[in-house]
């Protein structure tokens, strides 16, 4: 997205480096190397990018990045296992399952299939239980924790009090974020109103609302005349973009948001890196005694 908007741009840079260099702190305190294990099943254009950044973030901070790659026709019973081994390795600490799975696998058995204890992307039933029953977990689901820490980071954003619409029911944003927003106490106190393909006129719930956070996977849904003037606008999409100009990223909000927003967040560079530096976070919380991370 070009700076030329009026809004003020919330990028995550500055916040995942602060979350980085305390990451690294634990890290350089520890006898430990913490390692972060994703299971890849098949080969995916849009899994293999996500995986190039996550690599780059791990080796920044000094976490080991390692892969469980198998074949598109694995089947159910070999996923489990990839997925129950790196689970019950003592020298990993974090495991992740790239989705989507192929369309004859079930997810949910695979997901069972993860150890809560080393769930650092907050998708087990028992770590988003925690999230949805409105209590601090360690290992929340990592991109609705990154909105919520960006929203946080700055005066203008806080969230309490104010009216959010969220767009997007998904259980690794949405629905969290829902949650954690509206919870009591710190970096919650919003009224939140969650949005997704059924809602009655869309534009109605948005154009009144102080924030809107867009997690719908449409590309530029969001438009100038959906938003107040001044609302805070936080872009989670992630669409990978080509066309005769080259390839880019772009999210669900449309640029020209940014004429009436007075706080909107870039895609890339707003929420994607404050994810990855959370995920970094969480790796590091179970694999260091004495690091405790701020929950959520
Ligand atoms: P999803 O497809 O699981 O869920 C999308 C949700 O949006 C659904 O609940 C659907 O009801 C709702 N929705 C879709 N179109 C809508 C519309 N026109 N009007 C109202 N609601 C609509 O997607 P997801 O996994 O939650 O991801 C959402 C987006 O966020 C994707 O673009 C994804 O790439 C991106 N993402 C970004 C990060 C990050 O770190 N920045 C992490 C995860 C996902």
């Amino acid at each position: 997205m070009a700076d030329q908007t009026a809004a003020t741009l919330l990028k995550g840079a500055p916040l995942a480096s602060k979350i980085c260099a305390e990451i690294q702190r634990a890290i350089d305190s520890s006898a430990v190397t913490p390692c972060l294990v994703n299971v890849v099943v098949g080969d995916n254009q849009a899994s293999n990018a996500y995986l190039g950044a996550i690599d780059k973030i791990a080796h920044k901070v000094g976490v080991r990045s390692e892969r469980r790659q198998l074949p598109a026709v694995a089947d159910q019973a070999r996923i489990h296992a990839a997925v129950s081994e790196a689970s019950g390795d003592q020298s990993v600490h974090g495991v992740m399952i790239q989705f989507p799975l192929p369309k004859n696998i079930d997810q949910h058995r695979v997901v069972a299939c993860l150890s809560p204890a080393k769930d650092v992307d907050g998708i087990t039933d028992e770590n988003l239980g925690t999230v949805l029953a409105g209590k601090k977990c360690h290992s929340a689901p990592a991109t609705a924790a990154a909105v919520v820490e960006l929203l946080a980071a700055h005066e203008q954003t806080a969230p309490a009090g104010k009216d959010i619409v969220i767009i997007g029911r998904s259980l690794v944003v949405g629905k969290p974020l829902a949650a954690m927003l509206s919870a009591s106490g710190t970096d919650g106190d919003a009224t939140v109103t969650l949005c997704h393909t059924k809602t009655k006129d869309l534009s109605e719930k948005t154009r009144v609302a102080d924030i809107v956070i867009v997690a719908a996977g449409s590309h530029h849904l969001l438009k100038k005349d959906m938003v107040k003037q001044g609302a805070i606008v936080i872009d989670v999409g992630i669409h990978a973009i080509q066309d005769s100009s080259g390839r880019r990223l772009e999210g669900d909000v449309n640029p020209a948001v940014g004429e009436v927003a007075s706080a909107l967040s870039p895609v890339p560079g707003g929420v994607g890196p404050v994810t990855n530096a959370i995920l970094m976070r969480h790796v590091t919380t179970v694999a260091c005694p004495g690091y405790l991370s701020p929950a959520w």
